[in-house]
């Protein structure tokens, strides 16, 4: 007796070091969890990657964050080093979900498991699960958009669109392409809709790692061969960051005055400088995807994974990754315009009014 309870002393000792040893970083006993996100130069990876850090250390979970600048190698060296530390789980949102078959399968040979974030990984069996929006609702959101602000369904036309897609490494981009051209194919068809650059493919139109500066000038060049005589009515763009590069491309050759007024412009992710513009009156919709959401969805998904319990999932069919149909859950993204910016962005407290520049 006397033994058992001197040994149960030590034992709480013990415990209470370690957990105020860990207060800060978690506790590695409950879990470890790895977090490599793509990078820091759009907000919404620097917003997802520090809520999900808190949302683990939270839960008591020991967190390793990573951002790796858009640059595959970096990404790799990055799993590879979450392996070395002995993380239990890693949750990845990729740069190119063509690039990590290898590493993620040394994460399997060492029992770690591993959760698609956001971007599909593709040609893994061992991937366990996916948390990310509803993809092709994203690109139905913004040609829903577009259709109703040119009154297309009233049989008004025809307009001149461009069309502008995402990385051609991201599995996404095929998503927000495909579900943007289930609306506008038929008035392009039609001809209600002209594409005078006659650039429709994703293969012409997609934008490498997303990069607002190359759809500026894509934009620039499009401009000078197609329109010194036409008018833009409106342009499909996949991301803000893009859309914010289109802008700018299109201020330069006079648009965005009283007699030229700048096209329908789409976006996606909310991003704070994008809002903005969308208060002042320049880019016209964008598609906010709750990043608080997806990371607390990622953060249920992990800890099932890590008590080797089911995770749930809504969705078994869409995401074949290749190799396999990986589990997903799908949240709901939503359409934002100036109507609704106060309603979505500040009453659900992503961002304040003044950040925004609302009175
Ligand atoms: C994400 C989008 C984001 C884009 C560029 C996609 O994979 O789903 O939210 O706009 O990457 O970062």
């Amino acid at each position: 007796r006397g033994m058992l309870g001197v040994l149960i002393a030590v034992m709480l000792v013990a415990l209470t070091a370690c957990n105020l040893a860990e207060t800060d970083a978690g506790d590695a006993n409950k879990g470890y969890v790895g977090l490599a996100m793509p990078t820091k130069s759009s907000e919404r990876w620097v917003a997802d990657g520090k809520n999900m850090e808190r949302l683990f250390q939270e839960k008591g979970y020991k967190t390793d964050l990573q951002f790796a600048e858009d640059v595959i190698e970096n990404q790799i060296a990055q799993i590879e080093n979450m392996i070395t530390k002995g993380v239990d789980v890693i949750v990845i949102a990729s740069i190119d979900g063509n690039t990590l078959t290898d590493v993620i399968k040394k994460a399997h040979d060492q029992g770690i498991k591993v959760i698609a974030y956001d971007r599909l990984i593709r040609n893994t069996e061992h991937l366990s699960y996916y948390a990310t929006f509803d993809n092709f609702k994203v690109g139905v959101l913004q040609a829903s958009y577009i259709e109703e602000k040119l009154g297309l369904k009233e049989g008004k036309g025809p307009f001149n669109i461009e069309l502008f897609g995402g990385s051609p490494d991201d599995n996404n981009a095929y998503f927000f392409y495909d579900g943007a051209m289930s609306v506008l194919k038929p008035y392009i068809d039609s001809g209600k809709l002209v594409v005078r650059s006659k650039q429709t493919t994703m293969a012409q139109i997609a934008t490498l790692r997303w990069d607002g500066a190359l759809a500026q000038s894509r934009m620039d060049n499009l401009i000078s061969a197609n329109y010194s005589n036409a008018n833009l009515d409106a342009v499909l763009s996949p991301y803000d960051g893009i859309s914010i590069g289109i802008i700018s491309s299109l201020k330069g050759v006079g648009y965005g005055t009283p007699n030229k007024p700048l096209p329908i412009i789409t976006g996606q992710d909310a991003e704070l400088a994008s809002i903005k513009s969308i208060v002042a009156g320049e880019q016209t919709q964008t598609v906010f995807k709750d990043t608080r959401q997806l990371a607390e969805q990622a953060v249920k998904m992990a800890e099932s994974v890590i008590k080797g319990e089911e995770a749930e999932v809504n969705d078994t069919e869409s995401y074949d990754n290749g190799v396999k149909v990986v589990p997903a859950y799908l949240l709901p993204p939503v359409s934002v315009d100036a109507s609704n910016v106060e309603k979505e962005l500040v009453d659900t407290g992503y961002y304040t009014k003044e950040e925004i520049g609302l009175k």
